[in-house]
């Protein structure tokens, strides 16, 4: 990632930039993207080893103190009455104040990089190396949605009035960017807001809350809870004082979530099943490296992975691609996030049955040009997987597997590959590598996704550049783009200004 970097031997000791630094620019109504660290730096290196240092060492100095550890229906009630009470005043204050808020929330972010670092790799399993541009997506978040919130407020033609109380229920996948964006937009149109953390991030969403409270959100505002997926957790979704739903995960949860309360307004970012099409007109060593890092970034485990490339025409019978996609894939680092160089990392627990079968079960007529060779004890470690010969329609073709096993497909034309592109229920992602004009043209046009990348890998959505949500079983209800100028507007109620006559 070369769109942003930056030298974190530029910040002083406890973090914050010196003068000069470009980490927050924050100047307000003038977004810009935060930088990522620059590893290559020898300074850079010995603040990442810093880090790891301390993720060998005990526990880290993380804890879970500023979440509310919610039980029964009655304890739900009280949260969402706190809530609601604290919104009244929340809601009353200009954008500007609730936007001054979200630029301390990006400062206090940038400040505490190493240990959202480190809590996100102890807790996940993510690399430093995948876990940096997370820190970066955040701060990114705070400071476009600081902005966005200023902008509604002054059109001259509508009213913009925010939704009382959002849900927030984010993934473990992104435990640090997707939490943090899913509840400072709400937050900035003036909502309260309740998140309930991924059981597998509870420690990483109790940090959020502490460091949006640092900053200046205020207590009853922002609740972070930790609540049973029972009957409790049910309450919490079917009680009507929650009149809006910001959720990141399967396709089914948020089906399921939405037969319990079709009044709900949600906006939800779901699966995927996401290619890469590779043409005879691609640079096909940037397609090779392009489709190793998107499809076995942490470890496969986004929603954005890309879990087929398929190689048109005489792509598919060239030596070269073939044999830069093997070395670019048997060359990753697999690792634990306790070392720095690490470039795939660990799944987040032992495969259940989907992937155990996308890790070991190949389809008719598909043959392993890597096979995944677990590494370690418990089964999280596995190097990466690539199969050949998928065919259209087959199980591999459809089934999201989230981990780290890649499937080719070959297609005679172009057109045929955005069939097969087009093919799955989801639409969230989709690239194509070429060089030719007509063909990317032509591809924009016909491919169905939400996101789409030519000559570029698919994940990593870089926040106002492409805004990212999906179409089909990508998202529920209508696609509403997180990172984009429209995010806010589909969290809020608008009405036409009265004018004078
Ligand atoms: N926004 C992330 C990306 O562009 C993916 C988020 C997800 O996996 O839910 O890679």
């Amino acid at each position: 990632t070369t769109h942003r970097i930056q030298d974190r031997s530029l910040e002083s000791r406890d973090g914050l930039p010196e003068l000069g630094s470009a980490a927050i620019p924050s100047v307000p109504g003038r977004f810009r993207n935060t930088p990522d660290t620059d590893m290559s730096t020898p300074a850079n290196q010995a603040w990442a080893d810093a880090i790891t240092h301390r993720l060998r060492g005990s526990r880290i100095g993380v804890d879970e103190a500023q979440q509310i550890r919610v039980e029964s229906i009655e304890g739900v009630d009280q949260v969402l009455t706190r809530a609601l009470e604290a919104q009244k005043e929340w809601a009353a204050l200009p954008a500007a104040k609730r936007a001054a808020v979200l630029r301390r929330v990006a400062r206090v972010l940038a400040e505490h990089r190493a240990e959202l670092l480190e809590v996100a790799a102890s807790e996940t399993g993510k690399t430093l190396e995948q876990g940096d541009p997370e820190i970066s997506e955040a701060i990114d978040f705070a400071l476009y949605y600081a902005d966005q919130a200023e902008k509604l407020e002054a059109d001259p033609e509508t009213v913009f009035t925010p939704r009382r109380l959002t849900l927030v229920t984010p993934p473990w996948n992104f435990p640090i960017a997707i939490p943090t964006g899913s509840m400072l937009a709400p937050l900035v149109t003036g909502s309260a807001v309740v998140m309930k953390p991924a059981p597998q991030a509870r420690r990483c969403g109790a940090y959020l809350g502490r460091l949006l409270h640092e900053a200046g959100v205020p207590g009853g505002v922002l609740t972070v809870i930790d609540v049973p997926e029972d009957e409790t957790g049910k309450a919490l979704i079917t009680d009507e004082r929650v009149d809006q739903l910001i959720l990141t995960g399967a396709y089914e949860t948020a089906e399921l979530f939405a037969s319990w309360r079709p009044d709900l307004r949600i906006l939800a970012e779901t699966s995927g099943k996401n290619a890469i099409v590779v043409t005879p007109h691609a640079d096909l060593d940037l397609a090779a490296k392009d489709v190793a890092a998107s499809a076995f970034g942490h470890a496969g485990q986004k929603c954005s992975a890309a879990s087929l490339v398929i190689a048109v025409g005489s792509v598919a019978r060239s030596r070269r691609f073939m044999a830069q996609l093997a070395d670019a894939v048997l060359s990753l680092h697999v690792g634990e996030p306790t070392d720095a160089t690490v470039q795939m990392g660990p799944v987040i627990e032992p495969p259940g049955e989907k992937l155990a079968a996308g890790l070991t079960e190949l389809g008719e007529g598909e043959t392993w040009l890597s096979r995944p060779r677990q590494l370690d004890q418990e089964g999280r470690l596995f190097t990466p997987g690539v199969r050949e010969g998928v065919k259209e329609g087959s199980a591999f073709h459809l089934t999201e597997y989230f981990g780290p096993v890649l499937g080719i497909m070959h297609a005679p034309t172009l057109e045929d590959a955005v069939r097969m592109q087009n093919g799955t229920a989801f639409g969230l992602t989709a690239g194509l590598h070429s060089l030719d004009p007509a063909e990317i043209a032509w591809w924009t046009e016909n491919v169905e996704a939400g996101n789409l990348y030519v000559n570029r890998g698919i994940t990593g959505a870089i926040v106002e550049r492409q805004s990212f949500g999906g179409w089909k079983r990508s998202a529920i209800g209508k696609t509403a783009k997180a990172g984009g100028p429209n995010y806010l507007v589909h969290l809020m109620d608008a009405a036409d200004r009265e004018r004078d006559a």
